[in-house]
């Protein structure tokens, strides 16, 4: 976005990678690479890997890869442009830029983002200090929130004045517009937006105030909620409050709480619960989720989900799938939520986040505690209902196991109701992934003479490039990551070029140890091709007419191929072998 190539690749090449990646997560040098517990996911035992040469980086649990730029990206929150800008920084390097309306809109924000700081501290100074604040800070405290949650969560006060605000920042009307702050009143003169409210600051992942969430005190007039509009800076379907304070603890523990307001959020903080984050007056979307699986995997949704769920159970099991995480369901008691809970008995709160169940499982017992279990015509009706639940969900394994707790509360074969789910399932198409899929171990090492080639390809070039061709390799795969190899003057550059299941190989061999013996592996490489050569000769003769003509050929192809392995002659039969298959290849085998 408008910063000069050159000036990226000086970056590129003065970022010391392994230290970038120390600052969040502690490494230590394995072989040549360096191993660490991953940003990305929650593990016990290091698989993130570095490649400090190339600067690229790969996790064997979580499969999260890149360069050193994707990896500022996404532990700073940042976009390219930013994380490039990051690096810089941090080494001291002025970038220019090359396009000067990219650099004029980022002047901007900046200029937007300064109003903004400036309003968050007035605001929060006026809460403290105000003689106007009294009422609110009374009111304040009758929610229990002491002075630390106050700074915390920077909580301020909107004095009624209609210019209070616009006044003390001197900003002119434009900004006030464009931040949300304020607008042009029908006499022409700037007014504040927020006016006798109670100000809960929202701030972007990075830490940088976007917007405004004010309450008015009980017994005022108007909403009880008024949000900031959408900005320059903020986006309500790309943000969510508190996650620039959560992140870390989100990341730590994997799990995210979602609650629908900012009190509620407070009550997990006060509850020692510092991982909750809310929707700033807007549903649960697409986008969200996008934002929160860089961070954990498990979402808790801390809100009326039954109510929810009526409508958006597909969405959310679409979701789980999309981004692979799982979404639980907080169990509260019935009629409280987080915020009056958290006031009054914190440990059930935290007792409930504990027990949260997941999102089917939540909407089963939902249904079955409505349901009359006493009668036979209660507990039919009850099935009927729980199995719709049921049907909504992708996974054939996971429908399976519901139906069986379905069988055991209203007392009803399992068989029967199996078959009732099947033709009403009929009608779904399950080409969808299997969440079972998920469990599949990804750490277990590539093996095969053709992933070692290329590893040694990626590692040590000089010890097999001039000996690999093209038909040594039979995986169209590998075949890919190989041609990009060849085509390409930087690792980094062919596994951005490859496609990606090439690509993605590439990376993870990136930070994999080359330690095979480059002759081993050309054996094994050679031998392998030169066997299939000889079944498709095989296969030739026996629908040949003279299948004898192949005879000579594939006699001396096998006694070449057993001559790789004697010391004397391995080398001259690889390359005979090799400058064999390329012709046979080019003669279309
Ligand atoms: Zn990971």
């Amino acid at each position: 976005m408008g910063i000069l190539d050159e000036d990226i690749e000086q970056v590129r090449n003065a970022a010391d990678f392994v230290q970038i990646v120390s600052e969040v997560s502690q490494l230590r040098k394995v072989g040549r690479r360096w191993q660490g517990l991953c940003p990305f996911h929650a593990e016990k035992s290091p698989s993130f890997s570095v490649n400090a040469e190339e600067k690229l980086y790969y996790c064997f649990g979580c499969q999260a890869s890149g360069n050193v730029f994707r990896f500022v990206q996404e532990t700073q929150h940042l976009d390219f442009a930013g994380a490039v800008e990051w690096v810089a920084a941090k080494y001291g390097i002025t970038l220019r830029y090359d396009n000067e309306r990219g650099g004029r809109e980022r002047a901007r924000k900046q200029v937007l983002t300064e109003a903004m700081e400036r309003a968050v501290a007035w605001y929060h100074e006026r809460l403290l200090t105000g003689a106007d604040a009294g009422a609110a800070r009374g009111y304040l405290r009758s929610r229990g929130y002491d002075r630390d949650i106050v700074e915390r969560f920077r909580i301020g006060w909107a004095p009624e004045e209609w210019d209070a605000l616009a006044r003390t920042l001197r900003a002119p009307v434009d900004i006030l517009e464009e931040t949300g702050l304020g607008f042009t009143n029908r006499m022409g003169r700037p007014q504040d937006s927020f006016r006798g409210r109670v100000m809960f600051p929202i701030f972007d992942t990075a830490g940088k105030p976007v917007a405004f969430g004010g309450r008015i005190l009980p017994g005022g007039n108007g909403p009880k909620y008024k949000n900031s509009a959408e900005t320059k800076l903020y986006s309500k379907s790309r943000t969510l409050y508190a996650l620039n304070w959560a992140k870390e603890e989100v990341s730590r523990v994997d799990e995210v709480i979602v609650c629908e307001g900012y009190t509620d959020v407070i009550a997990f903080f006060s509850a020692g619960l510092p991982r909750a984050v809310a929707t700033c007056g807007t549903a649960l979307a697409d986008e969200h989720f996008r934002l929160l699986k860089n961070f954990a995997t498990r979402i808790v949704l801390a809100y009326d989900a039954d109510a929810a769920g009526q409508n958006a159970a597909s969405r959310f099991y679409e979701w789980e799938q999309k981004y692979e995480v799982d979404v639980a369901v907080l169990a509260l008691p019935p009629g409280s939520d987080p915020g009056d809970l958290g006031r009054d008995d914190p440990e059930a709160l935290v007792q409930a986040v504990k027990e949260a169940k997941p999102f089917l499982e939540f909407r089963l017992d939902c249904v079955l505690s409505r349901g009359d279990l006493r009668t036979a015509e209660g507990r039919a009706h009850a099935a009927e209902e729980a199995l719709a639940v049921i049907a909504e969900h992708p996974s054939e394994l996971l429908r399976d196991q519901y139906v069986m707790r379905v069988a055991d509360a209203c007392r009803i074969d399992s068989q029967r109701l199996r078959e009732h789910l099947a033709s009403a399932g009929n009608r779904r198409t399950s080409t969808r992934l299997n969440v079972d899929q998920r469990s599949q171990n990804p750490s277990r090492p590539l093996a095969g003479p053709e992933i070692q080639a290329l590893r040694l390809a990626v590692h040590r070039p000089e010890s097999v490039a001039h000996r690999l061709e093209e038909v040594l390799f039979a995986d169209e795969v590998h075949l890919a990551a190989f041609r990009a190899l060849c085509q390409a003057s930087r690792l980094e550059e062919a596994i951005s070029r490859a496609r990606p299941e090439a690509g993605a190989l590439l990376q993870r061999l990136a930070v994999e140890d080359a330690e095979a013996d480059p002759d081993d592996v050309m054996r094994l490489l050679v031998a392998g091709a030169s066997q299939r050569a000889i079944l498709r000769l095989q296969a030739q003769a026996r629908a040949s007419q003279t299948p004898t003509d192949y005879a000579p050929t594939i006699a001396w192809l096998k006694l070449t191929t057993e001559q790789l392995w004697q010391d004397e002659t391995s080398i001259g039969a690889a390359g005979q072998l090799v400058a064999w298959l390329v012709e046979f290849e080019k003669e279309g085998g």
